[in-house]
């Protein structure tokens, strides 16, 4: 199986290089920030417990996400490999998810890690906000915050993956099939 984990803070654009990923690898995608929108939009308890969080732009407590990854590996037994989006955010997430694979044969194959200086990810993020609904994109506040938050408590996972020698850097700036470009020879290595 190929599993990677696409790393980068809020604005880097893993959403979009996850996309050209899926696309060429058929790999099944695992987005956390995605399915907590979607149980919001719905209502369920799950959505309900994430709320407060993503509404300040913290992080949701690990407990709830790593069992809602459970859950979402475990509905795809045949799949070629996942792509992780926004997962994990915590080196606990991360310890947890090398279980979840182990109990399924499998493991990391690689992390993905994208590099955009913070400026350039406020620009972003703000001109997101415009056309999207989230509302954490629209707030400077709750935008500087998931930067702290991601410098403080997910950075670590960048170092927890290198110390396993699976950290690759790529520039996260330039044109999508510039950056996707870099992404690909990372992964065709695999
Ligand atoms: P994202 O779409 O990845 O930017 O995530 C939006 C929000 O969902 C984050 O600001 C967090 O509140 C929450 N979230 C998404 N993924 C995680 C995760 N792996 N751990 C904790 N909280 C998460």
């Amino acid at each position: 199986m190929l599993n990677i984990v696409l790393f980068g803070p809020p604005g880097a654009g893993k959403g979009t290089q996850s996309e050209n990923i899926i696309t060429k690898y058929k790999l099944v995608h695992i987005a956390t920030g995605d399915l907590f929108r979607k149980h919001l939009k719905e209502g369920t308890d799950l959505g309900q417990k994430a709320k407060q969080y993503m509404d300040a732009g913290n992080l949701v407590p690990d407990e709830v996400v790593i069992g809602m990854v459970d859950e979402k590996i475990s509905e795809f037994p045949a799949t070629k490999g996942f792509i992780f989006d926004g997962f994990p955010r915590t080196v606990a997430q991360a310890e947890a998810l090398d279980e979840l694979l182990k109990k399924n044969n499998t493991s990391i194959s690689l992390m993905i890690a994208l590099q955009v200086p913070d400026d350039e990810l406020r620009q972003r993020i703000v001109l997101r906000g415009k056309t999207s609904e989230r509302t954490d994109d629209q707030n400077i506040e709750k935008i500087n915050n998931r930067i702290k938050v991601y410098k403080e408590e997910t950075l670590p996972v960048a170092k927890y993956y290198q110390n396993q020698g699976k950290l690759a850097k790529v520039n996260g700036v330039g044109s999508i099939d510039e950056i996707f470009d870099h992404i690909s020879k990372e992964i065709d290595k695999h």
